[in-house]
């Protein structure tokens, strides 16, 4: 088999994903959530400052990466807390069901150790 056919052959592996976004941070792949708006990479729980006032309006031109500081369980659900890199700006988002739990918990210890 000729050498360029197999170099097309493995570029069909590489798929362009429509919906849901590549993380940033981990450069891991998100699928679009499918009950709540996905504003944070579930493997790394980094999200990215596109949102200016209230969670979803995107009015944002930072863009910077949002950095997962604080885990705060509240009667909403289980919140993870954001704080921009670039702005320092912090927000507040719910975590997704099928958000990594080891990720999760790697946050709380981390907010552990600060509070010492
Ligand atoms: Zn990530
Ligand atoms: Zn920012």
């Amino acid at each position: 088999m000729p050498i360029l056919s197999i170099m097309t052959q493995s570029r069909k592996n590489f798929i362009t994903i429509n919906s849901g976004f590549i993380c940033e941070k981990c450069k891991k792949t998100n699928e679009k959530a499918k009950k709540t708006c996905r504003n944070h990479c579930r493997h790394c729980l980094f999200s990215k400052h596109v949102d200016e006032n209230v969670p979803g309006d995107r009015k944002s031109n930072c863009n910077g990466l949002m950095v997962p500081i604080e885990i705060i369980d509240s009667p909403k659900g289980r919140q993870v807390k954001h704080q921009c890199i670039v702005c320092t700006k912090e927000q507040m988002n719910i975590t997704a069901d099928d958000d990594d739990i080891d990720a999760v918990i790697d946050i709380m210890q981390k907010q552990n150790l600060n509070s010492w």
